[in-house]
């Protein structure tokens, strides 16, 4: 797929977060982390998180892959942060009901991750889009396993 085939409004948002993605850094001592890749288009993405009474204060992310999934982590770590562990939950999946479910989304709560919406078109590169959401659900989910 080429970015060149969905809409301009979209591409733009995306291209503005691949160029310049947010909280792309490392955290001191992150409460929770967890990595994934995508080997069919290469996309690595490590996120790291700083919980404090139940609300996911920060996320970071490092990483490299293509222009979807480095966009979609990046607005993930924007999305999530002062959220609490159950919104993040539910942003996780409405997030991902957007992009498997067909025909319209109502993604008021969503705001730029609407624009990843463009991708549904290609299968394929609908992996790239949740790689980092199913990284967050890892993260989460070891977040709980250590008792907190
Ligand atoms: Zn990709």
């Amino acid at each position: 797929m080429a970015l060149e085939q969905l809409d301009d409004l979209y591409r733009e948002i995306i291209m503005d977060h691949y160029r310049s993605p947010r909280n792309k850094r490392h955290l001191d001592s992150p409460s929770a982390q967890a990595e994934g890749n995508n080997p069919l288009c290469g996309d690595e993405v490590t996120l790291e998180l700083a919980i404090k009474d139940g609300v996911i204060e920060q996320v970071t992310f490092q990483g490299g892959g293509c222009a979807i999934s480095q966009a979609s982590t990046s607005m993930l770590t924007q999305s999530i942060a002062g959220k609490s562990l159950e919104e993040a939950h539910h942003l996780i999946h409405a997030f991902e009901d957007m992009m498997v479910k067909p025909g319209e989304t109502s993604a008021d709560e969503l705001g730029d991750l609407e624009s990843l919406t463009g991708v549904k078109k290609f299968p394929v590169r609908v992996k790239c889009a949740t790689l980092a959401w199913h990284v967050l659900e890892e993260a989460l989910e070891s977040y709980s396993g250590k008792g907190n």
